[in-house]
């Protein structure tokens, strides 16, 4: 799978006419090595993948080396230089690349500077977004691991349901599906839980406090598993006891327009028409000043990754893109409702990944 990752990243030196990439992202390498290791801070590198037309090679510190060496697959690893970008520049002159193509979404300013500056540097070569949009089309390994992410989550999920009838403090409910993320052997949460309860559901990403949920008003969970990397990204929105008439009423609105989502959901559909029908779809509720987010992103080894679907998208659905359908509406000093649930686009549709229950 990784020989097949990194051919499809080869194509790009043809395309972008480099000599050679430079992967320098978290997500980006670890896809194109197998290699799990961090970055040890957002200003230092973990590791990095050189790959031109004949030879794909890994660098990381020293210390690291025996590590990534018992991770990677199909390619060489070598211990970098210190600072690591003059290893960068020995093996351009070593090689004659005049080219080398870096992610300019990721990489830092001075270490950019310090390569550019250096003599006999390469010209270096911004690639956009062509290596997160090659991560974005998944392959049959990368969906199977995303499959058990979401069996995990659903499985959290109808467990923490049990839980909501003795009104939780918010931060309880999340401590507990974390815990029980890495009990069914997730590698832990993809991102920091949200519970929302009440007037604190109106935020999108709100940050768990000691509230307990009131009888009736909404209750928003939003949470994933994380499995070998890959997040899951689920959203229910709850509540003890009856729901007043309002939730009543804007959870239908809610489930409404992520059925409008889901009827355009197909290969060739552009991100940035299904937003719009979800948003006309909650504006004909009477709830358009409600809409605050775009309805979907793309979830993988980040969070949030392409492709968007989202108004301002300007991408179009391919086989493989695995993307989040959730829309929400929020009322300041009331709440809100969001629904989200992960779908994989297939040639034909797409499969649903998620599973979790919508109605109790
Ligand atoms: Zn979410
Ligand atoms: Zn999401």
């Amino acid at each position: 799978m990784i020989s097949e990752r990194i051919s499809a990243a080869r194509e790009l030196l043809t395309e972008l006419q480099i000599d050679a990439l430079m992967v320098t992202s978290e997500p980006n390498r670890r896809r194109l090595s197998g290699f799990t290791g961090p970055d040890h801070g957002p200003d230092e590198l973990g590791a990095l993948i050189l790959i031109d037309a004949t030879s794909a090679r890994l660098l990381t510190g020293s210390n690291e080396l025996e590590w990534a060496r018992g991770e990677i697959n199909g390619l060489e690893a070598a211990a970098w230089g210190r600072p690591w970008t003059t290893s960068i520049i020995e093996t351009a002159k070593e090689r004659g690349w005049s080219r080398v193509g870096f992610e300019d979404r990721s990489l830092i300013v001075a270490d950019f500077a310090r390569m550019r500056d250096a003599e006999g540097a390469p010209t270096l070569v911004p690639l956009g977004s062509a290596l997160d949009d090659l991560r974005a089309k998944k392959d049959s390994g990368e969906a199977a691991t995303l499959r058990k992410a979401f069996a995990i989550t659903d499985a959290v999920f109808e467990q923490a349901l049990n839980w909501i009838p003795d009104r939780p403090a918010e931060i309880e409910l999340a401590r507990r599906i974390e815990q029980a993320f890495r009990e069914a052997g997730a590698d832990g949460p993809s991102f920091t839980t949200i519970v929302a309860s009440g007037p604190h559901a109106a935020r999108p990403h709100h940050r768990v406090s000691q509230r307990r949920p009131e009888p009736g008003e909404p209750i928003i969970i939003d949470m994933g598993a994380q499995v070998e990397g890959y997040a899951a990204d689920l959203t229910r929105t709850v509540w003890v006891g009856e729901p007043a008439p309002k939730l009543r009423a804007v959870y239908n609105a809610v489930l409404a327009a992520q059925a409008v989502a889901f009827d355009a959901i197909r290969p060739g559909a552009s991100g940035a028409a299904i937003d719009q029908a979800v948003r006309d779809a909650s504006a004909a509720a009477g709830f358009a000043e409600a809409v605050i987010h775009s309805v979907g992103h793309g979830v993988g080894l980040r969070v949030h990754e392409a492709p968007s679907l989202s108004i301002h998208a300007d991408q179009v659905l391919a086989p493989g893109h695995v993307v989040t359908v959730e829309p929400g509406l929020y009322f300041p000093g009331w709440g809100g409702v969001r629904i989200e649930d992960v779908v994989l686009v297939t040639s034909d549709g797409f499969e649903l990944l998620s599973h979790a229950p919508k109605a109790w």
